[in-house]
């Protein structure tokens, strides 16, 4: 079989050509860090639940209304989406204070926002991705002003419905990253959702013990990060249906 040509490979996911133009397959791996990469490792079957997870999420999203990349799931894990120019920001969101907020502002984790905030970050690894404002963004050109107001009103509306989704499944959405891609259609450009929305890149947290069903559980060495993935997974009501052993991927049969 022809292999397919690889694009991209991020820390945790794979880019391939995907089989018609103006497509991708996003591969997602167990591989897990870091944002500074001080600490690498594996996480059993996170890929294979992120993929689930994230289809799930931004199935759920498309229909509200939501732009994503995501086309479908094409198997455990890997899935189709639309080729994008990404922007080359993180938004992130926060309800609750928790990480680099608290840190930063001195405000103790767990505590309830006034408001939920928005903030941006520049994606450069070399600069460990820092926090920057509007007037960056606009003045270096990365996103303009009408790109800036599509991505925040897509942002709170993302929140808002994923906040209630996760609250009737008893977790509570502290925080969460999202990316955005330009996608050309016809001499028409239109902000839409990309990358992926699972444990990876929110702060999930049991809303009535607080208990991190994170990445959280990797990067503060807090064990059983396994168990939260499939936690949030089991609530979602979408665990594979063969448990943890189809998360391993495939078996040499004897
Ligand atoms: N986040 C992410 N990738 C990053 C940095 C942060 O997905 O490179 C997510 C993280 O999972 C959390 C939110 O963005 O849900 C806010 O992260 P924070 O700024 O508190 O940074 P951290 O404490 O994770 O370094």
């Amino acid at each position: 079989m022809a292999r397919r040509r690889q694009l991209y490979e991020g820390k945790a996911k794979i880019l391939f050509e995907g089989p018609e133009p103006g497509t991708l397959v996003q591969y997602f791996k167990d591989d897990a860090s870091t944002a500074n990469g001080t600490k690498k490792g594996t996480i059993t079957g996170k890929g294979v639940l992120n993929n689930r997870i994230s289809e799930y999420l931004m199935s759920r999203l498309a229909e509200i209304g939501i732009p994503t990349h995501f086309v479908r799931r094409l198997n455990m894990r890997e899935q189709l989406i639309r080729e994008v120019e990404i922007v080359p920001l993180s938004m992130v969101v926060r309800n609750v204070a928790a990480g680099s907020l608290s840190t930063r502002l001195g405000i103790a984790e767990g505590t309830r926002l006034p408001r939920s905030i928005i903030e941006y970050y520049f994606k450069n690894e070399a600069l460990n991705d820092p926090l920057v404002s509007e007037e960056h963004i606009t003045a270096f050109g990365w996103a303009g002003t009408a790109d800036l107001d599509d991505m925040v009103a897509l942002a709170l509306r993302i929140n808002d419905f994923l906040m209630g989704l996760l609250l009737g499944v008893g977790i509570t959405l502290v925080d969460f990253k999202l990316e955005f891609g330009r996608l050309w259609e016809n001499d028409e450009m239109r902000i839409i959702l990309a990358d992926e929305i699972s444990p990876d890149n929110c702060r999930l947290w049991d809303s009535k013990t607080n208990e991190k069903m994170d990445k959280d559980r990797f990067r503060r060495d807090l064990g059983k990060v396994e168990e939260g993935y499939q936690e949030v997974a089991r609530r979602l009501g979408i665990l594979p249906e063969a448990g943890t052993r189809d998360l391993k991927g495939p078996e040499t049969m004897q």
